[in-house]
């Protein structure tokens, strides 16, 4: 499964991304194509699909990832507040199958979201 996960190759620095901060158990990069003057994606290291196949055993993990978005949105110019979007299976709108939040900010207007 990772091998062809976008997402895991990216955490893995087999494909390059705007990576703006990383850790043992978090890689956060530029979205390719962003909505709004500051796009992150979050993701975790280990490959989850999404919220629905997420587990107790993520909980401490879901959790660092919301508590570090204020301040990586913050550094990223997001100085004004930011939105976090979550895009959970196909009618959540979800087009690649590796957890991520989304971290939107910047001046208004946005193209979407
Ligand atoms: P989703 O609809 O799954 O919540 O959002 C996936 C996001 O990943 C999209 O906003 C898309 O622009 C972004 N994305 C897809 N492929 C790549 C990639 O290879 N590199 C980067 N940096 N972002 C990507
Ligand atoms: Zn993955």
């Amino acid at each position: 499964m990772t091998d062809s996960c976008i997402f895991c190759r990216i955490a893995k620095g087999e494909i390059p991304a705007g990576k703006v901060y990383e850790d043992d158990e978090i890689v956060v990069f530029r979205d390719i194509h962003p909505a709004a003057p500051v796009h992150l994606l979050m993701i975790p290291r280990e490959h989850i699909e999404n919220l629905m196949t997420a587990g107790s055993q993520h909980e401490t993990l879901l959790g660092r990832m919301i508590a570090l978005a204020p301040r990586l949105a913050r550094e990223q110019g997001a100085t004004d507040g930011f939105r976090i979007v979550i895009n959970n299976g196909p009618d959540g709108g979800q087009e690649v199958y590796h957890l991520h939040v989304h971290v939107l900010g910047g001046p208004r207007p946005w193209k979407r979201f």
